[in-house]
């Protein structure tokens, strides 16, 4: 087995056996890049020489000390660029700090090690939005990896990065985890600290884990997790033992099928699969109750007005004088703010400022933004109701397998009706991770991956990774 192809866990014991060296695993991960990575394109940069001199300096006997993590393009690494996918910020940032993963990351012994594409801004679910180039799926090519942490995914699935963190907003550690046949975590609201994440939806991002397993994520998960006084918006709470219970088995748990997960519009394939890895965890002792997420039909609707309306916000400090390319001389200022973002962003993400400041104009914010949030109270009520019959709940990721590339490039609305079993639990705040439930055939001699959801209570991820670990 390559380096490259080992869990962090395996690779520990051999660092720690001294038979590897972390220089060894780089060089490994490097000539994969360089074999492997023209036809995959998860990666947007990477610096060997500066993750040597990293290497060189980390601690063996830290938990996570020598391994290689792969940054999704939005997180900051103190050096190295921070595109976020988009022409706006390409050759025109380098961040001037690590992001509080990033410090916790290296605090563990990590080497942050490459920039991974994304849809522009994390706005998407493909990564065809990325305005620096595309990603494929590794299961088959002429697939998308799904997105918006589409490198992210594709590079641990293609054996080209060990693990990765990407970020979530309303699916994009899990959807593309799921497509391309890893394991996505997407952490509660407030567990992981997200300053030195460039925000896209405040009250929804959550930077996450994706890994060739769950003990993985688990690993990954400890490592990130914990309050930090840069962001208020993290909480305080202790953070557990992520590895104890790992192995204890669902024995004697209720877990949820909620019935709206399962109904119009998902793929009879898909369906099957979710439903036999369901079966199995039965088998292995856990009890299947169905439950009812009643409000869940208006999620994708409550999403698509509340997560641009953050972002209409977010992204005005990219204005070509404080952040990004400059256009124009600079001589007249409205007119270098109208054609430094006009030139500097993609159509999706003009989309999303558009829809975004028209739901909080004068006239329109009762009628979509506050009644929004109000709906949103609704969704998190039917998790809470949920969560009080059950201890996590097991629903598919996406309603579909990987599509192909460019399918739905003037069809947004499918696009977004896709995200439907992902985006609750952003609006809820809480917790969710996409594990590996099998294949289908394409049809064109492939075989795609299909991802098991599962859900848990706010702060409830020891549960959820343990019904992840005896599903996987
Ligand atoms: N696909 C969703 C969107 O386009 C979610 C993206 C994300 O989680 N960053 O907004």
């Amino acid at each position: 087995m390559s380096l490259s192809s080992s869990t962090i866990a395996s690779l520990r014991r051999q660092l720690s056996a001294g038979d590897i060296t972390p220089d060894d695993i780089l060089d490994d991960l490097a000539a994969r890049i360089a074999s492997h990575d023209g036809e995959i394109g998860a990666y947007l940069s990477h610096d060997l020489e500066a993750a040597r001199r990293d290497a060189a300096a980390s601690d063996l006997s830290k938990p996570l000390g020598g391994i290689p993590i792969a940054l999704k393009d939005n997180i900051n690494a103190l050096g190295s660029p921070c595109t976020c996918g988009s022409r706006f910020l390409e050759n025109a940032y380098t961040s001037p700090y690590d992001a509080s993963v990033t410090a916790a990351l290296r605090q563990a012994g990590a080497i942050p090690f490459g920039r991974l594409n994304m849809d522009e801004f994390a706005m998407g679910s493909s990564t065809e939005n990325s305005a620096l180039g595309r990603t494929v799926n590794p299961a088959d090519p002429t697939r998308i990896p799904g997105g918006s942490s589409g490198g992210s995914a594709a590079a641990v699935a293609a054996d080209l990065a060990v693990a990765a963190l990407g970020s979530d907003t309303g699916g994009s550690i899990r959807q593309p985890a799921s497509h391309c046949g890893v394991v996505g975590l997407k952490p509660s609201y407030g567990r992981v600290s997200r300053y030195g994440l460039v925000a896209f939806a405040s009250s929804l991002d959550q930077i996450g884990p994706l890994t060739k397993s769950v003990e993985d994520s688990a690993l990954l998960l400890q490592a990130i997790a914990g309050a930090d006084p840069r962001d208020s918006t993290c909480l305080d709470a202790a953070v557990p033992d992520y590895l104890a219970d790992l192995d204890k088995g669902v024995a004697g748990m209720r877990l949820g099928l909620p019935k709206e997960y399962f109904g119009e519009g998902i793929d009879p394939a898909v369906r099957e699969k979710v439903e036999a890895a369901a079966r199995k965890l039965e088998a292995a002792g856990a009890e299947l109750v169905e439950i009812s997420l009643p409000h869940t039909e208006h999620a994708v609707a409550t999403y698509y007005i509340i997560a641009p309306a953050e972002a209409s916000s977010n992204l005005s400090r990219f204005d070509g004088i404080r952040y990004g390319r400059r256009h124009g001389d600079g001589s007249d200022l409205i007119e270098t703010y109208r054609r430094s973002r006009e030139e500097g962003f993609g159509p999706e993400v003009k989309r999303r400022i558009i829809l975004g400041t028209w739901v909080l104009s004068s006239g329109y914010y009762d009628a979509y933004y506050s009644r929004a949030q109000k709906v949103r109270a609704l969704i998190r009520r039917d998790f809470d109701e949920a969560f009080g019959k059950v201890d996590a709940i097991l629903s598919p990721v996406s309603p579909v397998a990987a599509r192909r590339l460019g399918e739905n490039d003037d069809d947004p609305l499918s696009e977004y009706l896709a995200d439907i079993y992902t985006i609750a639990a952003n609006l809820a705040g809480i917790c969710a991770v996409s594990v590996p439930c099998g294949t289908i055939d394409s049809g064109s001699g492939t075989q795609l991956p299909v991802g098991l959801q599962v859900i848990g209570p706010h702060l409830g991820e020891a549960t959820l990774l343990r019904v992840a670990k005896a599903a996987e």
